[in-house]
């Protein structure tokens, strides 16, 4: 069996016995947040427990490493969305401990790529089309520091609504412990 026909099995059985009832909610989140977050998969079920999120209370955009690297890329413009369509007032950027983006060796990276058939140039043609592998790949080096940075990119970003409080935090990929880096209300207040 693979995993296709699994999920397609199981998929089955949930749809006829309408076990989507008790997820029925709207587009809107219900708490007005969104949360940029880890695509790791200790988060998958333990974040949204460990921050009373249910099904529709809010936004929720995962990446590796929930940082904001590129001010008009894909998950910038989901925050934007999220804030001006969706009703979506304050943002969470949740990094966490222990996270594989925190250790992206990208010469080991492209090695990898090369022995799984990448041909050796396509590298130097990316080169040459202005394309820096390193500083793409690259992950952080420390948590806290990325998201600040992730804080500040989505914070000074030109088309983000000011009054958004824009929050950054580490939850512990264990405990689901919570630990504050950047308090968006503080921020605000501020100026
Ligand atoms: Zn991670």
């Amino acid at each position: 069996m693979t995993i296709l026909s699994e999920i397609l099995g199981f998929n089955e059985t949930f749809v006829s016995e309408k076990q989507y009832e008790q997820y029925a909610t709207t587009k809107f989140p219900d708490k007005k947040i969104v949360v940029l977050t880890c695509m790791d998969t200790r988060l998958t079920e333990l974040l949204p427990k460990a921050m009373n999120l249910k099904n529709g209370d809010a936004k929720i955009i995962k990446s590796a490493g929930a940082v904001v690297t590129h001010p008009f890329g894909g998950i910038m413009r989901s925050l934007l969305v999220a804030v001006y369509e969706l009703r979506a007032d304050e943002v969470y950027i949740v990094g966490h401990h222990d996270c594989g983006m925190s250790a992206v060796d990208t010469g080991n990276l492209t090695k990898k790529m090369v022995e799984r058939g990448i041909d050796k140039d396509i590298f130097k043609t990316l080169k040459y089309s202005g394309v820096d592998m390193e500083k793409w790949l690259h992950g952080f080096g420390d948590v806290t520091e990325s998201v600040k940075q992730s804080v500040d990119a989505v914070r000074n970003h030109p088309l983000m609504d000011k009054k958004v409080a824009i929050h950054g935090l580490v939850v512990h990929p264990d405990t689901g412990k919570l630990d504050t880096i950047v308090d968006g209300y503080e921020f605000n207040a501020k100026e």
